[in-house]
């Protein structure tokens, strides 16, 4: 515990190698961050994720120094830094624009921050070629950033960043310069690269996919404030609120009120289900009840024949096939009125008895599949 929270002495525990306690940033009558408190553990992946406007660049600044907190405090590695300046700080950020300078070969850009620091030319030298070589740029080492791909850019960016050896890299937004087909496989590079350096590092991202796949852990964000954090695998299956199910993947919303809130299963009635919902453990809140459910697509089958089962099924009409390749998403009416989707794999597609558009179907899912959200 922080010494401003409830009067306790704060110890530092080794494994938060970054440590944001009650931060908070207010611009005139913008609260761009409220109250953020954040552990990241030595040699994680770690990304901010949220749409436009949410807080998480400054969130980033703050760490980088760029900005002065309103309120609240930052540790790195143990040490309170929130008072040093940026330049004196441990920490690197790589700019969305990568920010190299245009005049200067890859080389100089790169050695750049060591001349700075007054280093030794030939250990200069040496560090550039060992950071170009990570990044298999030392080949492109007297070229200028313009006669480089975007791609080859961020690489330079990064080994520019890197070759400091910051205890703390920050990426900022670091695929939006990249062309939508090459971002995925320079994700996975990224990934790579920064597990074989051992650094830790913070990403800021609009891009649900972009930290689904590059960070170990992540941060949802809105209006200033971080809503769920955790392994990307569990923010999918256990979303906390309606906000992040929906934010985080495709997902259909079903509300309705508890009328059994037993130890080992629920049941929700709702107005848009012909028949109750029942989910497989208890979940301790008052009967009558308002909440929300969440079932993902690729949770609901789509049959032909009629289930027999008493809960977890609806009867409704095809009223879209997307073919997407792998998967095929159906838009179903149920009896209800109310749309859903439902991702069924393109092998089952490509039957030849698969369900077309208005065609009769039954939809069901599994008892442990629906997410029940109270906030
Ligand atoms: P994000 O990076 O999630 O898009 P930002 O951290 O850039 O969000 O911004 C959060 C909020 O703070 C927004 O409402 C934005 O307009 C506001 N904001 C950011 N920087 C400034 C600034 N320098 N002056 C005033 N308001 C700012």
């Amino acid at each position: 515990m922080d010494s401003r929270l409830g009067g306790q002495a704060w110890l530092p525990d080794p494994d938060d190698f970054v440590r944001v306690s009650e931060l908070v940033k207010i611009y005139g009558d913008t609260v761009a961050v409220k109250s953020v408190d954040l552990s990241v553990r030595r040699n994680e992946l770690f990304a901010f994720l949220g749409s436009s406007g949410c807080g998480k660049s400054t969130l980033l600044r703050m760490l980088a120094g760029f900005e002065a907190p309103t309120s609240g405090r930052i540790y790195l590695d143990c040490e309170d830094i929130t008072d040093i300046p940026p330049y004196r700080r441990p920490v690197n950020m790589m700019f969305q624009s990568y920010a190299l300078f245009p005049h200067m070969t890859v080389q100089a850009n790169v050695a750049f921050g060591l001349k700075q620091e007054g280093i030794a030319k030939n250990e200069i030298h040496e560090r550039v070629f060992e950071a170009l070589d990570l990044m298999q740029m030392a080949s492109f080492s007297r070229r200028k950033p313009r006669q480089l791909s975007g791609g080859q850019q961020q690489r330079v960016a990064l080994a520019r960043s890197l070759i400091k050896r910051p205890k703390l890299l920050l990426l900022d937004e670091p695929m939006s310069a990249l062309d939508k087909q090459i971002r995925q496989k320079t994700q996975i590079d990224l990934v790579k690269i920064l597990e074989q350096v051992g650094v830790t590092c913070i990403i800021v991202t609009h891009d649900q996919e972009e930290a689904m796949t590059m960070a170990t852990r992540l941060a949802v964000m809105t209006e200033g404030q971080i809503v769920q954090c955790g392994a990307p695998h569990d923010i999918y299956t256990f979303p906390n609120s309606r906000f992040v199910a929906g934010f985080i993947g495709s997902t259909n919303f079903f509300s309705g009120t508890i009328t059994v809130d037993a130890p080992d299963h629920i049941l929700i009635e709702s107005a848009e289900l012909m028949h109750p919902l029942y989910i497989s453990h208890g979940i301790g809140e008052p009967l009558g009840m308002q909440v929300h459910v969440s079932i993902r697509p690729e949770q609901i089958r789509v049959l032909r024949e009629q289930p027999v089962a008493q809960f977890n099924w609806e009867h409704g009409m095809v009223r879209h096939v997307a073919w997407l390749g792998s998967y095929a998403l159906y838009q179903i009416r149920l009896d209800s009125g109310l749309v859903i989707n439902a991702s069924v794999p393109g092998m089952a597609l490509a039957q030849a008895d698969a369900p077309g558009i208005d065609e009769e179907v039954f939809v069901s899912w599994a008892e442990n599949s629906a997410t029940v959200l109270t906030t």
